[in-house]
């Protein structure tokens, strides 16, 4: 179908004011936070921003009886090109659809539309003392819709979770312009057996099965307090030794985080004022609760860790807790300090290994950095082995551009080798799609059969998560 009469169809069929076709605003719509789409300017034929599901459905059979591909989008702050139109077509911008519908305060649930924010969600839950507990670092920007569709979760993963722990439902509008609802038409239970779990097959599908426009989602008690316990490891060993000791000790903290010696390094010459201690490892427990039980493990991780660590600090005052917690705040934007030109890419950022694992990981991105020539900066959540790695080159220079994808190329493979996944928390989206082989094996076929069950012409957020059969 010629772009023109599409425009013509969509604005026939949303409004005019629905409908964005003029070049200079589809810019906007061509890029996300990725390293991919800072290096390549992927333009959308023309962008939709419907607002109800009718509408979702109506441009859903228009884009299926023409067979033009569209690309759900939420905020667009997704690391791998998943919200960009690699292939042209259509983009559904679903953030202006922003609606809270219903705080089900009786039944432990809220029922929203894609766009809502995750931060004016919990803005919101706080008035009734709740809370939706995935914490990713992007909570000011990123969608309710786009972090269901990526699964998204954050440092307090280890004790919360991922965001398909509380996601009780959906509405999903397929590739033809079907609509369905997963987790029981009439359902506000909270556990539900029944069927087969099309819920968690939608949780984390990217876009690629379908469009998401309304979630039901599983709401917790928000605790009353909250500590952190600062331990400084002059061996990287020692580090995830203390980890599984507190584990052992019946201590479950809300946040394990671990700076390597790189990431000490550049929050110290980022802001020197800081001054982080020396040593091969920093790692920040933070514990959550109530303020007694908040207190004793406090007290107990600092006498776990003081085992190994060379210094070990607890704190449960506000301004305290901010300053110890303030390297950890600052850590991804000062790993851009380790060089005066460089600039820091999201790519390869978010491997995740087993617990075990972790020393050896940080070591081998280390040696693997050397071998390329690229400086690497390493923190990460240590308590789910969610290891976030930060390469630092200066992007204008094409040989080092090269040199950084050889980086990452054996970061991806160095994960599934220890066991692990090519990403932990940030998806698959165009960049990852090529080791899904690798990672997955013959399971890839049946995750192909699934996508062809759904969407037959294959319309939907095509070239991500796994490359298409016989590519
Ligand atoms: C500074 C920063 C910090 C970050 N920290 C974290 C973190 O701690 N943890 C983490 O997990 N991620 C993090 N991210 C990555 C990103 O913010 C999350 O993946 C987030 O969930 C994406 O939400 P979004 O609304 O921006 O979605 P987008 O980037 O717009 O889209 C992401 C994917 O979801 C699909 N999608 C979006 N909406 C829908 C829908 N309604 N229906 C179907 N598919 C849809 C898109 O097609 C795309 O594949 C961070 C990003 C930045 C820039």
């Amino acid at each position: 179908m010629e772009r023109s009469l599409l425009v013509k169809e969509l604005e026939n069929c949303l409004g005019k004011d629905k409908v964005i076709s003029d070049p200079v605003d589809l810019m906007y719509y061509s890029y996300d936070s990725s390293f991919l789409a800072r290096l390549n300017r992927f333009i959308p034929d023309v962008v939709v921003t419907p607002r109800s599901t009718e509408e979702v459905s109506a441009v859903m059979q228009i884009a299926y009886a023409n067979d033009i591909p569209v690309t759900p989008r939420g905020a667009g702050t997704g690391e791998t090109c998943g919200s960009v139109a690699i292939k042209g077509g259509l983009v559904m911008d679903l953030s202006p659809w922003d609606t809270i519908e219903e705080i089900d305060v009786a039944n432990m649930q809220v029922f929203v539309r894609p766009g809502v924010i995750h931060a004016k969600l919990n803005e919101r839950l706080a008035e009734y003392g709740l809370f939706f507990p995935p914490d990713p670092g992007s909570s000011i920007m990123c969608t309710i819709g786009g972090m269901v569709a990526n699964n998204a979760s954050g440092l307090r993963a280890v004790k919360y979770g991922c965001t398909e722990q509380y996601v009780l439902g959906l509405e999903v509008v397929l590739p033809n312009g079907e609509v369905i609802v997963t987790g029981g038409i009439q359902s506000r239970s909270i556990k539900n057996v029944s069927g087969l779990n099309l819920t968690k097959l939608f949780v984390g599908s990217e876009g690629i099965l379908g469009v998401i426009t309304k979630i039901r989602l599983r709401v917790w008690p928000k605790p009353k307090g909250r500590g952190i316990v600062m331990a400084v490891y002059p061996s990287l060993d020692d580090a995830p030794a203390s980890v599984l000791e507190v584990y052992q000790a019946g201590i479950l903290p809300s946040g394990i985080e671990i700076l390597d010696q790189s990431a000490i390094n550049a929050v110290n010459m980022y802001r020197p004022e800081i001054n982080l201690p020396q040593g091969e490892a920093i790692l920040l427990f933070e514990v959550d609760g109530n303020p007694s039980s908040v207190e004793w493990e406090g007290l107990k991780i600092k006498e776990i860790a003081s085992r190994r660590a060379s210094q070990v600090e607890w704190a449960t005052e506000p301004k305290r807790m901010a300053d110890l917690w303030e390297g950890r705040s600052v850590v991804a934007t000062a790993a851009a300090r380790v060089r005066p030109d460089g600039s820091r890419v999201f790519a390869g950022e978010d491997i995740s290994v087993p617990l075990a694992k972790v020393a050896e990981a940080l070591r081998s991105i280390r040696s693997l950095g050397q071998k390329h020539g690229v400086k690497v900066v390493n923190y990460g959540h240590i308590g789910d082995g969610n290891v976030h790695t930060a390469p630092v080159i200066d992007p204008e220079k094409p040989d080092e551009v090269e040199k950084a994808n050889r980086l990452v190329d054996e970061i991806h493979r160095l994960a599934v080798t220890l066991g692990g996944s090519t990403t932990g928390e940030h998806g698959v989206g165009a960049v990852r799609a090529m080791y899904a082989e690798l990672e997955h094996g013959p399971a890839v076929k049946v995750m192909q059969a699934i996508k062809k069950a759904l969407d037959p012409k294959g319309i939907m957020n095509p070239g991500k998560v796994f490359l298409p059969e016989g590519e």
